[in-house]
């Protein structure tokens, strides 16, 4: 069973932030920021894409459930991350979203890398084809 599915039994602990009967939401072991939170739905799917539209309804609701309570914190913005597969940095193999509270000046917490040279008709094209 994977750790996540671990958490959501009860067989390791977790810092709870919000639950429903679909989802869990709990502060990240490792935050990258105050009030880190990883929200999660209860049933095991890998990947995003792999979850059934109905449930991915709950679990987004969920989402903004979570991002509601966090407002406590008082952030000024917040990032919302989803890495699916190791390429992508996936570490723990059941679906999560990072929700991760962003402070005036705290640097660089989530970052996209540098541009690529792509060429957007071809990129179209083979997505069309
Ligand atoms: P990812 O790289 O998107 O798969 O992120 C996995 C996240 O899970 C990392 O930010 C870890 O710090 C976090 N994590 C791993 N184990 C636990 C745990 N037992 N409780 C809370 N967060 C965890
Ligand atoms: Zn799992």
């Amino acid at each position: 069973m994977c750790i996540f599915c671990k958490i959501v039994n009860g067989e390791i602990p977790a810092k709870i932030v919000y639950e429903d009967e679909h989802v869990l939401a709990f502060l990240d072991i490792n935050p990258r920021n105050k009030g880190h939170t990883l929200v999660i739905p209860k049933k095991h799917y890998e990947k995003f894409d792999e979850m059934p539209d109905d449930e991915l309804c709950n679990f987004i609701k969920g989402v903004k459930k979570t991002v509601e309570i966090l407002k406590k914190l008082g952030f000024d913005g917040y990032n919302i991350v989803n890495n699916n597969g190791r390429v992508a940095g996936q570490e723990v193999n059941h679906v999560h979203f990072h929700i991760i509270p962003r402070y005036e000046g705290d640097g660089d917490v989530v970052k996209f890398g540098e541009i690529k040279k792509v060429d957007l008709d071809e990129v179209l094209k083979e997505i069309k084809e």
